[in-house]
């Protein structure tokens, strides 16, 4: 009987929150896309191995008992606890920051693997890259891909007619270029520079992070506006980690220059 209420599960660690001085609540992103929460009861208990091995950000392999609320983690082991990124505190804001993300866009009970499969390849670019400031808002642009709100490059997100020619007018709310000849009265557009749509068409083309940056500043700067904004719309709140990654990412490149 207790068998069939015993299942195994990978996931990725999103967050942990205390629950007095025993247990501890963990969600994570499972190999499925679906958010769970699990009880790790008793967990800070100096006798405990569980703590280590559930800590933000760990690949866990987890062995769940099926309660009536909410599971509670039965047995855990790390598969990767990213040590080389945990230790470097650009990449480690950089991994918050898409831990934010993906925690706002999984849902229970959701299936998307394609959102965990992007999720543990960003983890593993930004552990490996050195400093490359595309891993983001690649990760950003696929993201809103996986999640069905990619930015429309190709056809005028008002009217559906092939872009044949270069626009540069972008609609954050109509999610992505519009022709010349639509003008829509209810929301900001934007004109964004040739480079950047450039980047954007280059993101939708590639299966794979990028592995340098050449890009200016300026053109940078404007393609985090475009994908901040686009996910601030699609997931109608504040991304709490972006001022402090982006504090970091800002003297880490002035160290550079
Ligand atoms: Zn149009």
């Amino acid at each position: 009987m207790s068998g069939n209420r015993l299942y195994r599960v990978e996931g990725l660690v999103l967050k942990t929150s205390f629950l007095g001085d025993r247990d501890v609540l963990v969600t994570l992103i499972a190999s499925d896309g679906s958010k769970l929460t699990a009880m790790a009861w008793g967990a800070r208990k100096l006798t405990s191995r569980k703590m280590g091995h559930i800590e933000q950000l760990n690949q866990i392999d987890v062995t769940l008992y099926r309660g009536r609320n909410m599971p509670s983690i039965s047995q855990v082991q790390s598969m990767d606890n990213f040590q080389i990124l945990k230790g470097n505190l650009e990449r480690l804001s950089q991994s918050l920051y898409i831990t934010e993300l993906v925690d706002g866009f999984a849902m229970e009970a959701n299936s998307n693997p394609e959102l965990y499969t992007l999720f543990l390849d960003c983890l593993h670019a930004l552990q490996d890259s050195n400093a490359n400031h595309m891993i983001v808002p690649f990760f950003q642009f696929n993201l809103l891909s996986v999640c069905g709100h990619m930015p429309e490059l190709y056809r005028c997100v008002e009217c559906g007619h092939v872009l044949d020619s270069y626009s540069n007018r972008f609609c954050i709310e109509l999610g992505g270029l519009l022709c010349d000849n639509c003008k829509p009265e209810l929301w900001r557009v934007r004109f964004v520079n040739d480079d950047t749509i450039d980047i954007l068409r280059l993101f939708n083309s590639s299966p794979n992070f990028p592995r340098s940056s050449t890009t200016s500043e300026d053109i940078y700067r404007e393609l985090r506006s475009i994908l901040d904004k686009s996910i601030r719309y699609w997931l109608d709140k504040d991304v709490q980690s972006s001022d402090f990654m982006d504090h970091v990412g800002r003297y880490s490149r002035e160290q550079v220059v």
